[in-house]
């Protein structure tokens, strides 16, 4: 593959993925991309020294980027935070506060299943290996003490948005989580718009966003079809936002995404490596 191509979406043990931040780079490589950003939910653990010296062995270029949580009204909204400059102490104390933030969730969220008779208790969710425990996690328990088959079933009859097991109101709002990314000189992208305005109240949700200063959208997302990405790349061309591109891998427990499904093209990867 000559052609540059960059992955800026993924997911490693340090949040939610299967996979080691240097396995994620060997798996780069061999799926013949140039480029890898790895977004961890709310976390930048993934860059540590050996994560630079594998990307050095493996010529692959590296950009800093976390996926950072937010909440529109009742609705969960991804930002894509990209940047050297993330790695700032303001930045880092943001993500620092988010993970207080996610503890105080995750506490309410036991609280709830244990209501339903679930009792999951916190060093049960304290003892998974990762530096963003989550939902996720939360259901791989449920499913590990027989509550439910599957994670998606954990997902859908307790932790989704709207079921029973879900606190709203826990995270920053998207306005909040921008001028974070900005003040650190960090750039804030869209993530997968697609979920988005397929009901009157998301309708309403994607407007509110579509005004915001976002710096990009993600209008490649996964194996979403040309089709599907067409409205979005119309309306960041609208925007004069950056297009990017990613798949969302996250290992062995999304074995439908594959690395490198969607990815980001060399000028897009140099405007956001670029400051
Ligand atoms: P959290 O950061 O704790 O809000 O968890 C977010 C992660 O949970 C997402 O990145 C997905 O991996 C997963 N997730 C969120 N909603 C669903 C859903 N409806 N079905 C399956 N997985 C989901
Ligand atoms: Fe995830
Ligand atoms: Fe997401
Ligand atoms: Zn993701």
């Amino acid at each position: 593959m000559d052609e540059f191509r960059a992955d800026l979406h993924c997911h490693s043990l340090c949040s939610d993925g299967t996979d080691t931040p240097e396995e994620l780079l060997e798996k780069a490589h061999l799926a013949g991309l140039q480029g890898l950003s790895i977004t961890d939910h709310d976390t930048l653990a993934a860059y540590t020294p050996a994560l630079y010296e594998k990307s050095r062995q493996l010529k692959i270029a590296l950009l800093e980027g976390a996926e950072v949580s937010s909440e529109w009204g009742p609705f969960s909204v991804h930002i894509l935070a990209y940047g050297k400059k993330l790695l700032s102490a303001s930045f880092l104390e943001f993500l620092s506060e988010m993970q207080e933030r996610r503890k105080e969730r995750n506490s309410a969220i036991l609280e709830k299943l244990k209501e339903l008779g679930m009792v999951i208790a916190p060093e049960e969710l304290a003892s998974i290996e990762t530096r963003s425990p989550g939902r996720p996690h939360i259901a791989a328990l449920l499913v590990e003490k027989g509550h439910v088959s599957s994670v998606q079933e954990a997902f859908d009859l307790y932790l989704k948005e709207g079921a029973p097991c879900y606190p709203f109101g826990c995270k920053y709002t998207p306005e909040e989580v921008i001028d974070a990314i900005h003040s650190s000189g960090g750039k804030a992208v869209l993530a997968h718009p697609h979920f988005l305005g397929k009901t009157p109240q998301t309708a309403a949700c994607k407007n509110a966003l579509l005004g915001l200063p976002f710096d990009g959208m993600e209008c490649y997302y996964a194996a979403f079809s040309e089709a599907s990405s067409a409205p979005w790349l119309s309306l960041a061309k609208e925007k004069g936002w950056i297009v990017t591109g990613g798949s969302d891998y996250h290992g062995t427990i999304k074995p439908h995404l594959s690395l490198g499904s969607s990815w980001t093209g060399k000028e897009a990867f140099d405007r956001l490596s670029s400051f």
